[in-house]
């Protein structure tokens, strides 16, 4: 062969393999995308802001969803949607993952596959400074607000309280702040952030009565080839430090101000 045709032989062949590993095709010439659905009212795992990590979208996940992408010479594309839309979304094919401060529970592993777990959460209450409940028992007599579809209200449904839902965690808190309920049982990381940002409020933790919950991302039953992919940056952003870095930094960034 001549130089010239080998030289053009060879980067035939490394085309193709690019192709074949990022299954390109179609006639796209950028990184294929892989297409995460969130909900972005949960800070500081995902929420919006003028200038994000992935367009608007900010935060911890945003941050690991990125890097996901970028670990497999793809680029992250975010959906956002309601959170009780997610898991269907991703059935349906809409979105090839859900990366939203998810719990692994195992109702949710009915139908879907979830990845190594990245953060370890646990539910708590939050209550006004002057409120008497000090464990979760105290709830009983209370109106409890929770955010509908999140796992605090699997919890409270399950300790038997009635409760009202809300969309989003943020219209629960203001139920609180304006004393029309008494209590609003969300994830420890999010409370922390509606504490620092409202005057009056503190958290109340009970272990005993909320277990620890891990966060993990969710593709389709059966999608090995992306939760292996999912699962390598994963493991390497655990053992690297990354993903606590991320988690400090967003913490402290989202109780500033
Ligand atoms: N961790 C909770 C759940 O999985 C809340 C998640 C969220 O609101 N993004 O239900």
């Amino acid at each position: 062969m001549k130089r010239a045709t080998k030289l053009l032989a060879a980067t035939l062949a490394m085309v193709t393999a690019a192709c074949t590993l990022t299954a390109c095709g179609g006639g796209s010439s950028k990184g294929e995308a892989i297409t995460f659905g969130t909900n972005a009212e949960f800070p500081p795992f995902e929420y919006v802001t003028s200038s994000g990590v992935i367009g608007e979208f900010d935060g911890i996940d945003m941050a690991i969803a990125k890097q996901i992408a970028e670990d497999n010479g793809m680029t992250a594309k975010m959906e956002n949607m309601e959170f009780d839309s997610l898991l269907v979304a991703l059935q349906n094919g809409q979105i090839d993952a859900v990366i939203a401060g998810m719990t692994a529970t195992d109702e949710r592993r009915e139908t879907v596959d979830f990845s190594t777990p990245y953060y370890t959460a646990t539910q708590v209450m939050i209550v006004r400074e002057d409120s008497d409940i000090a464990a979760a028992a105290d709830m009983a007599d209370k109106k409890i607000c929770v955010i509908q579809g999140y796992t605090g209200e699997v919890c409270v449904q399950d300790m038997g309280y009635s409760y009202e839902a809300f969309k989003k965690g943020t219209e629960a808190v203001m139920e609180l702040v304006n004393g029309k309920c008494d209590v609003v049982v969300i994830d420890s990381a999010t409370a922390q952030k509606y504490v620092g940002d409202n005057e009056g409020l503190k958290i109340v933790e009970d272990p005993g009565a909320f277990e620890s919950e891990e966060y993990a991302i969710a593709v389709q039953k059966g999608n090995t080839e992306l939760l292996d992919k999912i699962n390598k940056s994963i493991d390497k952003m655990i053992a690297d430090g990354s993903i606590n870095e991320l988690a400090v930094k967003y913490t402290e960034e989202a109780t500033e101000e």
